[in-house]
């Protein structure tokens, strides 16, 4: 292509002169690169900063992090969201530790057969820490290509995307490629933006197409969202003695390894008395005697909105709870709620209780 040159001067320049000052920007440990790889998969920079200060705080190494127990890592991890991510990085760190004597490997296939670790972490952690001449392609890398070449098919279609990977394998220069995906990476986040990008300061505007033709907030193409479903759900909070029933949810599957009250979806015709009985029922089995409504908590989750009801309920003083759900059960006091880690719906209405 007769501009990739230019391309290629203009962001290096740009970004040397006019990068974020970010930690992750002033190491060369490619542990902490990941780290830094995985918080920002799904955070906003500000957001995912003071995660990353104490996640590098507690575990300042590889095996550090393969050391630590899980409940550890998910407390670290508490109020993020996609817990899988720090599931997997601590297996991954433990596959590290065991298989590659603690040193991350530093080819981008060979980081991608790690857990948690796709195409796009590899290649940001071999370019970045280990100078490899390779792609990535996230979100903001997408939108800037999409406008970049105008491409006005859907870069949802796994035909474009791969399109997409090619134009910018074809793009990253054989010196400084990390500084040169960081550059595409932190032109999406800061100029251009998905909605009014700031194409008058753009240090590629005079290579985009899209520009050119007015066209850039009609770019890149996405396939129509559907709607975000609404679950109402019903939460117990079981309490004997000062102390409330809580229970392990299961490592995999959503919000796997983190703690919370018993209950579940209300399902269609049913009230939400019947749902906790029922949810009780099959969680704990025994029956709740249910009380008055504590708390009604909306929290919206990526790809789905909740309406959380919480009911203060009793047992029968024989009762004991088994965990049918759960893989454990605990009974906890208040004032031990935080060092559990919760769900970040939960958060609303522990201070009530
Ligand atoms: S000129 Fe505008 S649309 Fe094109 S890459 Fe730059 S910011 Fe994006």
């Amino acid at each position: 292509m007769k501009d990739t040159q230019s391309i290629r001067r203009a962001l290096l320049a740009w970004f040397h002169a006019d990068a974020r000052d970010l930690p992750w920007r002033k190491t060369n440990d490619p542990y902490k690169i990941w780290v830094a790889e995985i918080i920002l998969q799904q955070t906003r920079v500000d957001q995912g900063l003071p995660y990353y200060e104490r996640f590098i705080a507690a575990f300042p190494t590889v095996q550090a992090l393969a050391k630590a127990r899980q409940d550890r890592v998910l407390k670290l991890w508490e109020g993020l969201g996609y817990y899988t991510r720090a599931r997997n990085m601590h297996k991954a760190a433990k596959q590290i530790a065991s298989q590659y004597h603690g040193k991350l490997p530093q080819q981008a296939e060979i980081l991608a057969l790690l857990p948690g670790i796709g195409r796009y972490t590899a290649g940001a952690i071999a370019s970045i820490a280990f100078g490899e001449r390779t792609p990535v392609v996230d979100g903001n890398v997408k939108r800037v290509l999409a406008r970049l070449f105008n491409l006005d098919a859907c870069v949802d279609e796994p035909a474009v995307e791969k399109e997409l990977w090619r134009i910018a394998e074809s793009l990253v220069p054989p010196q400084h490629p990390g500084d040169f995906n960081q550059a595409m990476m932190e032109l999406g986040a800061r100029i251009c933006t998905p909605r009014k990008p700031l194409c008058e300061t753009c240090p590629i505007a005079a290579q985009c197409v899209a520009e050119k033709l007015g066209v850039q907030e009609e770019r890149p193409v996405r396939r129509a969202k559907k709607e975000t479903p609404h679950y109402e759900i019903v939460v117990a909070a079981i309490h004997r003695d000062g102390r409330y029933l809580i229970g392990k949810r299961p490592e995999e599957g959503l919000l796997g390894g983190l703690w919370e009250f018993p209950g579940g979806k209300v399902l269609p015709g049913e009230s939400h008395q019947e749902a906790l009985k029922r949810e009780c029922k099959e969680e704990l089995d025994l029956s709740v005697r249910i009380g008055g409504l504590i708390a009604t908590v909306n929290h919206a989750y990526s790809h789905f909105k909740v309406t959380l009801s919480v009911y203060r309920c009793t047992l029968p003083d024989s009762a004991t709870p088994k965990p049918k759900f759960h893989t454990e059960l605990k009974w906890a006091a208040p004032k031990e709620f935080r060092t559990f880690s919760f769900p970040k719906a939960n958060h609303k209405f522990l201070p009530l209780l």
